[in-house]
């Protein structure tokens, strides 16, 4: 429910409700299920109203894995979710200018879908409706966290909102702020951070040939380029693009006239979809990993952005985020059915054991991909070339890139 007060104490404070704030939201109010269990979820950006102006539920589309399908069915919102996704049947990757490609297909994986692409907008209305029907989420919305500082019950935080200013304490308080968190720089949280030099230039792009529910990823010499598939509209066939681009070409391609930028990403996608023939709204985002180097301490959990940001190359920002909730929130589920505090550092000790190599292995296998298909040196393309052949030709290969591409982390 909307509040325009908070109280003075709460279970759990969520700061942030971009995608991950929120999804963690409603995950926890589903898994523990109790009258007496108070979540404040604070947002800095008015939602519902203009959903769009929030960070995170902007122009751009997610590429869901099946993973985070079956996760969002256990929190009880696919139903709602599956009215406005796009399913991905199939995955083609290649590499312009060699003959090096490989596809994927869900029969081959017994799946009905590899993946499925949503608008951020429509994982923000569902996500947003489902925190304001909950009994337990109070959310609190345009309001910012100014402070956080350990207490003895565990957070005590000032927030604003209005021209008001809020004292509430916490058990926990999960930071899902994203990736320029000014809490984690006042708590003297250090991030690693590697920038890589691009920038993804995003747009919905119109075609001409149906997409037939086929992803595709093609690596080309600036870095990689995806067009996802989306429902049409009005007969016009529609995809949702993501370019990686070096930092000056993105400059100069998002001052371009759609009739100079069009041929250039024809060029550089091929035929595949036929002519390209419009392109929408664009929008720039500079590209890096950065990754936060503690991710717990008592009564604090980082979550989403704020832990890790990776590049888009791979779809796996959101996806990992989903897992890590997941599991935290079955680890807080066990806690709190034990009556144990939700911020003692053995609690979230134990999530951080169960999550750090699906992490860890994400986070490499991100970075391991974009630096092989950001680069023209001979070695990477003869690497590239046998990495796209042996996922089409040796079975374990094509199986562990597929379960990776499905969200399927197996331990
Ligand atoms: C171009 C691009 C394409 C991508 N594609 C994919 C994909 O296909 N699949 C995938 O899995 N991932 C993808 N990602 C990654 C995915 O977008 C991120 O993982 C996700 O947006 C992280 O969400 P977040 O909630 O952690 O952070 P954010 O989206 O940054 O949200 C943080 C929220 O916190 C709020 N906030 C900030 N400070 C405060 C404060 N002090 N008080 C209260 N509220 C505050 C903000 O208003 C915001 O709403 C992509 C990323 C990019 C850049």
């Amino acid at each position: 429910m909307r509040i325009q007060q908070p109280q003075d104490n709460y279970d759990l404070v969520v700061v942030g409700g971009g995608m991950v704030g929120a999804s963690f939201a409603c995950a926890i109010d589903h898994a523990i299920d109790k009258e007496n269990f108070s979540i404040l979820v604070v947002e800095a950006i008015a939602a519902s109203s203009s959903i769009s102006e929030q960070l995170s539920f902007d122009a751009r589309s997610t590429a869901l894995s099946f993973g985070s399908s079956r996760i969002f069915d256990n929190m009880g919102l696919w139903e709602q979710l599956a009215d406005v996704v796009t399913a991905i049947k199939e995955i083609h990757v290649s590499d312009r200018g060699r003959l090096g490609s490989s596809h994927l297909h869900h029969a081959e994986h017994g799946v009905d879908a590899l993946g499925y692409v949503i608008e951020n907008k429509a994982l923000g209305v569902v996500l947003n409706s489902a925190m304001e029907s909950s009994h337990s989420i109070q959310l609190l919305c345009p309001a910012s966290i100014l402070t956080i500082k350990p207490d003895a019950a565990g957070m005590a935080l000032q927030i604003e909102s209005g021209s008001e200013s809020y004292s509430v304490n916490a058990s926990l308080v999960v930071l899902a702020d994203g990736g320029k968190s000014p809490i984690c720089s006042q708590l003297g949280i250090d991030r690693t951070v590697e920038q890589y030099s691009q920038h993804a230039l995003i747009a919905n792009i119109a075609f001409e040939k149906p997409h037939n529910n086929i992803a595709f990823e093609r690596f080309t010499d600036t870095g990689p380029l995806a067009v996802l598939p989306l429902e049409s509209i009005d007969q016009c066939n529609r995809g949702s693009l993501v370019w990686t681009l070096t930092t000056e070409q993105s400059a100069e391609f998002a001052a371009m006239s759609e009739d100079e930028l069009l041929p250039r990403l024809q060029q550089r996608f091929g035929n595949r979809l036929g002519r390209l023939q419009q392109l929408g709204e664009r929008f720039i985002y500079p590209l890096s990993l950065s990754v936060a180097k503690e991710q717990i301490r008592p009564g604090l959990v980082l979550l989403g952005n704020v832990a890790h940001t990776l590049h888009p190359v791979a779809g796996q920002g959101l996806n990992l985020a989903l897992r890590d909730t997941q599991v935290l929130v079955s680890v807080l589920q066990k806690a709190f059915s034990q009556a144990r505090s939700l911020g003692e550092m053995s609690v979230l000790q134990e999530y951080l054991e169960q999550q750090e190599m699906d992490q860890a292995q994400t986070i490499n296998f991100t970075h391991y991909i974009t630096q092989l298909f950001s680069s023209n040196s001979t070695a990477k393309t003869w690497l590239r070339k046998f990495g796209l052949l042996s996922i089409d030709l040796i079975p374990s290969i094509r199986k562990s890139f597929a379960e990776r591409a499905m969200g399927l982390f197996s331990k």
